[in-house]
């Protein structure tokens, strides 16, 4: 049978020492991490990076079908994947949990391991945090501290007219692999007799995993450095392609064109939004959690950015006259919406 801890028996301070052993520190930037009431960090000349996320059961995630291990991995990288949308580095996190009773210390180490595993594989050093019971499910809320030199952090306001605009990856399959997920959670739900229903994932691997345990682009930052890019603006793609996008002109103050026809989609999620019937470009547009970097850099730099692998022009700046628009197959102008993906949840 599995082991089953309960919380109160390790106590507040026991689940704190037993969660947090395993986190080596990696960084220099990181001079005192968990123990103290509070954790020391020197940056020397670079500037220091902070973002933060909430996640609340029921909100964000769904522990039906997103096991902890998943939900810890996807926590870190979510905070990452912002810190590398300023063109910076990810460094430390700190992690504040809020647990109900129906948690056992087991599922919480599950969800470190997670947390541990993306700790790892980024270099990122977790140096704080905070405990507490809750009454209304798991919360979990992340810190990340981050990085980037001076002169060559990026915003989200520095898109420039006939700027180019580029993706990194491709779009839309985190959110078809999220309505396969709810799908076959209610065939399972209804089906209560068939203990041993097991769905079938076969050629599906790629959008559940980009679902359950999608990656930050390091790679594309460590890039820009390698060839000495510099974006004009930048941001992660975490609310769907259409409403990034319109960050990005809102906060440049300029309009965008943006080509139906050069939106990078994988061959799954097309599959996929066949079988639910799904218009696959407003999937891509607006489905979200795709975690990649949308960027602009100017058109002279345009031989240069394009000799980089993985990545896409997807469209242009323009003036603020000519507004934010979709270019379709057959060329017609569409305004660009932004649905987020909440206007999904149908
Ligand atoms: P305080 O009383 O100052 O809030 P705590 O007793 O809550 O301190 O925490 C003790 C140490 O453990 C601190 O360094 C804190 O940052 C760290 N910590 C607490 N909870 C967590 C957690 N869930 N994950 C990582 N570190 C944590
Ligand atoms: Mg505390």
């Amino acid at each position: 049978m599995e082991k089953v801890t309960e919380i109160s028996s390790l106590g507040e301070f026991g689940l704190i020492d037993r969660l947090t052993r395993d986190f080596p520190l990696r960084n220099a930037s990181s001079i005192l991490g968990v123990g103290d009431d509070a954790a020391i960090l020197d940056y020397h000349d670079h500037k220091t990076l902070v973002t933060t996320d909430l996640l609340l059961e029921g909100i964000h995630f769904d522990l039906r079908y997103v096991p902890l291990r998943h939900l810890g991995y996807k926590s870190a990288i979510v905070n990452f994947s912002d810190i590398y949308a300023m063109n910076g580095h990810p460094r430390q996190i700190t992690v504040s949990l809020g647990i109900s009773s129906r948690f056992t210390v087991e599922h919480i180490d599950e969800l470190y391991d997670g947390i541990r595993l993306a700790c790892q594989e980024y270099g990122v050093d977790l140096v704080g945090g905070d405990t507490s019971a809750s009454v209304t499910g798991l919360v979990i809320s992340i810190t990340c501290i981050g990085e980037g030199e001076e002169g060559k952090i990026v915003r989200r306001s520095g898109a420039k007219p006939t700027d180019l605009i580029y993706v990194s990856g491709d779009l839309g399959a985190a959110y078809m692999g999220l309505q396969l997920l709810e799908r076959e959670n209610r065939v399972a739900a209804q089906s209560p007799d068939n203990k041993f229903f097991e769905p079938d994932f076969t050629g599906k691997e790629y959008i559940l995993e980009r679902q359950l345990k999608p990656e930050a682009r390091r790679d594309i930052v460590d890039m820009f450095a390698q060839y000495d890019i510099l974006p004009t603006a930048m941001m992660d793609v975490s609310d769907g392609l259409s409403s990034e996008l319109l960050h990005i002109c809102k906060a440049s103050g300029v309009g965008c064109r943006l080509y139906e026809d050069r939106i990078p989609i994988d061959y799954q999620t097309a599959i996929m939004a066949e079988e639910f019937n799904m218009n696959l470009v407003t999937a891509a547009l607006n489905g979200g959690e795709d975690y990649e970097l949308l960027f602009t850099v100017p058109l002279a730099m345009k031989d240069k950015v394009d000799m980089l692998k993985g990545i896409r022009m997807i469209g242009y700046i323009t003036k603020p006259e000519l507004g934010a628009a979709l270019v379709t197959r057959d060329d017609q102008e569409l305004p660009l919406k932004a649905q987020g993906w909440n206007a999904f949840n149908h």
